[in-house]
């Protein structure tokens, strides 16, 4: 039998590492095809992933020429099935995640020197400066903690060392801990992991981690789960003290955005790009504009698509965001009248924005600036300036509605270096580019309204 394991993982180096990877079929899986099938080979070949979407399986598909019996030959769980509710989905808007995560975890640290902490980022700079900030936070409280970082860079042994290192228990040194002992003297104690998210969200299995914090906008819904699933990893778990917690901001979503363009023309041709598109468009719907139970709404998400749904799971009701009614605070209500009227003016009005705006700063500045903004935009009975971060959560709830689009442009600002500028623009309606979204009704019944 051949296994190929991680296939996910399969699928994304396929598309870094396209000509290894397709080299592959001819030496290897063409050879097991029986003539004239595409669905059965010579030998038995098992796929193996924890986290599948429909488009991952096309894409296997694709690469090695099999195709899947999808009645009898895949399996994959139902929604009910995919439940992780042990573990608490949060999200927070917040431009300084590294204070909410302090706020998060500073009594934890204090009452509890066994009980473990992990830090994702989207980037390597980040888990740097982040590392550096969190082991002087550490000192300054004399918390018993250590800190580990992991980041994409290193070798892999290097990062299974890493990893062992982190999930080794404390058990072998409880006595020094508990006779107490000086600093110089004290174990290492590895209560917290700095990471890059791609570099180290897989193969973590401790019960030690209680909870994991997500310091910017995520990729995909894929990495969400992968990241939440290092919690919640004993018999009791359950969501009172088991948590994920997801930082979000425009800014952050931005920079995202920046680092998925950046790439040539050519690569965005490659359905693998429209993928990663589509997956951060779901994580907008998801963490800005969440319908139901965002527990429900994963478990559907992830759960074998070619078995029909029979209803809408069962929501949670205690263990996410969206059922603990964060989202009554955490965004504002909007007046529709008013972001119609402000942004048809804004942008082909009288006095229109002299270039096209970028989305988190020059079209943040000229909303703010319109003159009664505060009140059209938020029904607030105020003259004063609405707040920045206001504008920022409504545009991002306008992108997530669809209703506002983003225009990427990537320019070489000096040889082989390219900046990148993320426009906001007026979305069209889906397949009818002589209508605004904004003007249509239907596009607005995500949205938390002001009546
Ligand atoms: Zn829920």
């Amino acid at each position: 039998m051949l296994c190929v394991d991680e296939v996910h993982l399969f699928v994304h180096f396929g598309m870094t590492f396209r000509a290894e990877f397709k080299s592959l079929t001819p030496v290897l899986f063409s050879k097991l095809r029986v003539r004239g099938s595409n669905t059965r080979s010579s030998i038995p070949i098992l796929f193996m992933t924890a986290t599948c979407t429909k488009s991952i399986v096309d894409t296997v598909e694709k690469i090695v020429g099999f195709m899947f019996d999808k009645d009898s030959n895949i399996f994959w769980p139902r929604p009910d099935e995919m439940q992780h509710r042990q573990v608490l989905l949060d999200v927070q808007y917040s431009t300084q995640a590294l204070h909410v995560f302090k706020k998060r975890t500073q009594s934890l640290l204090k009452h509890s020197s066994a009980e473990k902490y992990i830090v994702y980022s989207n980037n390597r700079a980040t888990v740097d400066r982040v590392s550096n900030k969190l082991c002087e936070w550490i000192d300054a409280h004399g918390f018993k903690a250590d800190l580990l970082k992991i980041v994409g860079t290193l070798l892999r042994e290097q990062k299974f060392y890493h990893i062992r290192v982190f999930c080794r228990s404390l058990c072998d040194n409880i006595d020094v801990f508990e006779a107490g002992c000086s600093e110089a003297k004290r174990p290492f104690n590895p209560q917290l992991l700095v990471a890059t998210s791609g570099a180290a969200n897989a193969g973590i299995d401790d019960s030690d981690v209680h909870g994991v914090f997500r310091l910017e906008f995520p990729p995909s819904i894929i990495d969400v789960n992968q990241e939440k699933g290092r919690a919640g990893r004993r018999f009791h778990a359950d969501p009172s003290s088991d948590w994920y917690l997801l930082c979000i901001s425009l800014e952050s979503y931005v920079v995202l955005l920046k680092r998925l363009h950046d790439t040539p023309a050519a690569n965005k041709q490659i359905p693998y790009f429209k993928t990663q598109e589509a997956d951060m468009q779901d994580c907008l719907t998801a963490f800005i504009l969440p319908q139901h139970c965002q527990q429900a709404w994963m478990e559907m998400k992830q759960s074998n698509p070619y078995i029909p749904l029979s209803g809408t799971p069962l929501p949670c009701l205690d263990a996410c965001a969206y059922c603990l009614g964060r989202y009554k605070t955490m965004f504002p209500t909007v007046v529709r009248a008013g972001i119609q009227s402000v942004f048809l003016q804004l942008y082909f009005g009288e006095n229109p924005m002299k270039t096209r705006p970028t989305i988190d700063k020059e079209l943040v500045d000229a909303i703010k600036n319109y003159p009664g903004s505060n009140r059209l935009l938020f029904g607030i009975n105020s003259n004063k300036k609405p707040e920045p971060v206001l504008i920022k959560k409504m545009i991002l709830m306008l992108l997530a509605a669809k209703i506002l689009r983003y225009v990427i442009e990537r320019k070489e600002s000096t040889a082989g270096k390219f900046t990148m500028s993320v426009f906001g623009s007026l979305a069209f309606v889906s397949g009818d580019p002589t209508k605004l979204a904004l003007n249509e009704a239907s596009y607005w019944t995500l949205l938390p309204l002001k009546d």
